[in-house]
């Protein structure tokens, strides 16, 4: 074996797993070492609000590559084992397993450490019943909560707040979902996209949008009252809860990051170029701990999808292990969810993040196949172009096949496809499967119209 080519990687989780696997393929010899704090190999942190409920069977079903998978890969993973120190000037990471210390030398480090999650800085928020959605151990604790009748509040509706909402309403809780922003999925779409669902949604569960988590209170240190602010009374409001689940965003882990000189953005991510590499020689970065670009503002941004932490992972372990790979210029961030039997998906970041964009947007509303057909479903997408070039900058989907549809305009954004170009896309055609004319280039007759009757 070449020994000759030390890698460690820093943190086990879809970044971290992903850069060794790809460090081995880019060369079956280099030693390959990975320290994870935790007790668990490589597993799906996207699967947890579906383990949760049941619908995936158990937990443990989420690892995706185990600890006999990395040693077949003569990649030698140590769970349980925390990175302390990393000293660039000899090169060696000191990491701790229990009581024993452990030194590595290394040629190239990948810092993959993730994000923790955000907590608010709230009173009494310490006590039994309210946890955060993060790991495996998180997942345990909130199963052990579940209990049908009781109130479940969860705290973000974000993607993970309204998935947590679904399964725990799946699973006979009542819920209360609270968010700051005046609408539900505040970083995803727009407010004219998010109503959809709102209106169907609060059907089944209690939304207060505009609402401040303010206090917790509590009998024999369990949870018993969730205390919140209307931002636009000013009134406080107490709403029972059994169990609370902070789902309000996360925060970059770039402690050793920092500690050796990386460069840190204003984000609060480590900065990274094109190849993963930090500010310091053979350092890469990747995954929730990193900002990079996104591709239609080209400015940074936190990356916190699990799609971007795999694809800076195969770039970092590409590198450094000897390859030459390079991301995107910037992010798309495509994303996708479904809740309550509404499928969402997104590309590009919602229109009040698009600051000085002279944005024209189009909103098309229909069914996912020809009238005559039966079993259509409601779909629509909203399209945002930029009013100088007709680019596409955004889009956004509601309803049936919303990923696969909203894949296509990152493919247009990708290739720098204007909006007319795309209205004349052909798209498949067969009646059980879609219309002639399909919602993808309706919405974009819609913004070229708009367009043409601008400059008429
Ligand atoms: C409930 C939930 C649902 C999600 N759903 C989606 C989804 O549908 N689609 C999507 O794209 N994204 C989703 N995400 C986001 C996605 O999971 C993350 O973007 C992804 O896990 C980030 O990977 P990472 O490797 O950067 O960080 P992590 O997965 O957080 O891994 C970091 C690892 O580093 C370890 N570590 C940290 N410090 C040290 C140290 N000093 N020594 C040793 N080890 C250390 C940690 O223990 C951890 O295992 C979801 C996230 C959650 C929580």
């Amino acid at each position: 074996v070449n020994t000759e080519k030390n890698i460690v990687i820093i943190g086990c989780g879809a970044s971290g797993g992903t850069a060794a696997q790809f460090a081995r393929k880019t060369d079956r010899k280099t030693s390959i070492t990975i320290f994870e704090k935790n007790g668990y190999s490589q597993y799906s942190k996207c699967g947890l609000p579906y383990a949760i409920s049941g619908i995936i069977p158990q937990l443990d079903n989420l690892i995706e590559f185990n600890e006999e998978w990395f040693k077949k890969q003569n990649i030698n993973l140590l769970l349980n084992t925390i990175v302390e120190k990393i000293d660039i000037k000899n090169r060696i990471v000191t990491a701790k397993k229990a009581n024993t210390a452990i030194e590595k030398s290394y040629d190239s480090i990948i810092i993959c450490t993730g994000a923790k999650p955000f907590i608010p800085p709230v009173k009494n928020i310490n006590v039994e019943g309210v946890y955060v959605l993060r790991s495996i151990d998180d997942a345990k604790k909130i199963k052990s909560f579940i209990k049908k009748g009781k109130n479940a509040v969860i705290i973000g509706a974000g993607l993970i707040g309204l998935e947590m909402a679904d399964n725990l309403y799946k699973m006979g809780m009542k819920i209360t979902l609270i968010e700051a922003f005046p609408e539900i999925l505040p970083n995803t779409i727009d407010k004219d996209m998010s109503e959809i669902i709102y209106r169907d949604i609060t059907k089944k569960i209690t939304v207060l949008t505009n609402h401040l988590l303010t206090n917790v209170e509590s009998i024999n240190g369990k949870i018993s009252k969730t205390i919140m602010k209307n931002k636009i009374t000013g009134n406080e409001e107490k709403i029972p809860a059994d169990l609370m689940i902070i789902a309000a965003g996360t925060k970059p882990e770039v402690l050793l990051a920092e500690e050796i000189g990386c460069k840190i953005g204003n984000t609060g991510g480590i900065i990274v170029d094109e190849k993963c590499q930090t500010s310091i020689p053979n350092v890469y970065a990747v995954g929730d701990c990193t900002e990079y670009k996104d591709f239609v503002l080209g400015k940074p941004m936190l990356v916190g999808l699990g799609s971007i932490a795999v694809r800076q992972g195969i770039t970092a372990g590409v590198n450094a292990a000897g390859g030459n790979h390079k991301l995107l210029k910037g992010f798309l961030q495509t994303s996708t969810s479904e809740f309550f039997d509404w499928e969402i998906a997104s590309v590009g970041l919602p229109s009040k993040y698009l600051g000085d964009k002279n944005i024209l947007s189009g909103k098309f509303n229909g069914s996912s196949l020809p009238e005559y057909f039966p079993g259509g479903k409601p779909i629509t997408i909203k399209l945002l172009v930029d009013e100088k070039d007709g680019l596409i900058l955004g889009a956004q989907a509601v309803g049936d096949k919303a990923a696969q549809r909203i894949n296509t305009f990152a493919a247009a954004i990708l290739g720098g496809i204007n909006v007319e170009t795309m209205r004349k896309l052909e798209t498949a055609y067969a009646p059980p499967i879609a219309p002639t004319l399909d919602a993808v280039t309706l919405v974009c007759d819609i913004v070229s119209m708009k367009i043409e009757r601008k400059n008429r």
